[in-house]
């Protein structure tokens, strides 16, 4: 029971701050539509500074500088294109940043999309191709090996036990944290990874390994869609030359640019079609305890046993306790705010929740 209550905490929490981002647009305002579409996507270049990430087998090639090029690349071509969506790199030179620094920058920014770009290596020269990640826990063997090597960035850290929650790279028991997060932002990762891995196989690098849900720290600490692409390996000849050339990474940006306006669309149409769909709420009172992507069946162990509606808005639900009025609402918040850590009281108005 205990470990269950602890569960929740761990899964839900980070949730919160995603109800928090979402408050000043979901008021039910005329425009409230327009803010809450793609505005802000966060690139991050993989590795950086002391640490090269891998190496070419002659040593000359570093992942750091191809993950440096493809990243401003890929932003340029989304400023090009979206003058009004704001591009952050999670470093836009050579420099070391921390993977919780990472995902802090993209948090901080409450970012619509994280896009974590790395070059993968084997020891065996024949293993090419790219591959797609979003996070989770369900192939630890089959992506064991670039995990361990993209989490062990941590290990270049001083406080790394005490930064990372005692998590130890080089110990799959400690992976198992990283179970608990994966359906907040499941749908939509999967949505910008399938769009991914659909134009990267247009080449230069054609191979596709596939999308595959696995224990990435930086996925794993933002609170948004998250996508880490491996866009091919720095170990194998033919993906090597494509990688070091400037024409291969201008076109592997030009993909990813494509995965980004196929994935902008869905993300800003299905945030029109579900305020309209939002009218089915009753009007009324409550307490909101958490937003998800996913929809919960009545009774869910996550209500912590009261009963919760899930209102859909802006793609996610937004669940809701009931309560009979205003003050009830009010009373009701003081009764399970320490139960929902980040609940509020809320009116439901056409289909609108907003706070009290
Ligand atoms: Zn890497």
């Amino acid at each position: 029971m205990k470990l269950l209550h602890h569960i929740v905490r761990k899964v839900f929490q980070p949730l919160f701050f995603l109800a928090l981002a979402l408050l000043p647009g979901l008021s039910g305002e005329a425009g409230a539509n327009e803010r809450l579409k793609l505005k802000t996507v966060v690139i991050d270049a993989g590795h950086g500074g002391k640490d090269p990430g891998c190496v070419s087998r002659d040593g000359r090639v570093y992942e750091k500088n191809i993950n440096l090029d493809i990243a401003r690349k890929l932003g340029s071509r989304i400023t090009d294109a979206y003058p009004d969506v704001k591009v952050i790199y999670t470093r836009s030179s050579d420099v070391y940043v921390t993977l919780n620094n990472r995902a802090e920058i993209a948090n901080r920014n409450n970012a619509n999309l994280f896009i974590s770009i790395h070059v993968n290596a084997a020891s065996s020269a024949q293993a090419h191709g790219f591959s797609t990640h979003i996070l989770g826990n369900d192939k630890l063997s089959s992506n064991m090996d670039v995990c361990r090597r993209e989490n062990s960035v941590i290990l270049l850290e001083d406080d790394y036990t005490t930064d990372y929650q005692g998590f130890d790279p080089n110990d799959p028991e400690s992976f198992i944290f990283f179970n608990l997060m994966q359906n907040a932002f499941y749908e939509q990762s999967l949505t910008f990874a399938a769009e991914a891995d659909k134009e990267l196989v247009k080449g230069p690098v054609t191979h596709s390994r596939g999308i595959s849900q696995d224990p990435f720290w930086v996925l794993w600490r933002t609170k948004m869609p998250a996508v880490l692409v491996e866009v091919g390996f720095m170990s194998n000849a033919a993906d090597l030359k494509k990688l070091n050339s400037a024409s291969g990474r201008s076109e592997i940006a030009g993909r990813l640019f494509q995965a980004f306006r196929s994935f902008k669309a869905k993300y800003d149409e299905s945030l029109d079609y579900s305020t309209e769909s939002t009218s089915a709420a009753a009007d009324g009172y409550g307490v909101q305890i958490f937003v998800l992507s996913k929809r919960l069946a009545p009774g869910d162990k996550a209500f912590e046993g009261y009963d919760a509606e899930a209102v859909p808005a802006g793609g996610m639900y937004k669940y809701v306790i009931r309560a009979s009025s205003e003050g009830a609402a009010r009373t009701l918040y003081g009764k399970i705010r320490k139960t929902f850590p980040g609940s509020f009281p809320v009116r439901m108005e056409n289909g609108n929740v907003s706070p009290l």
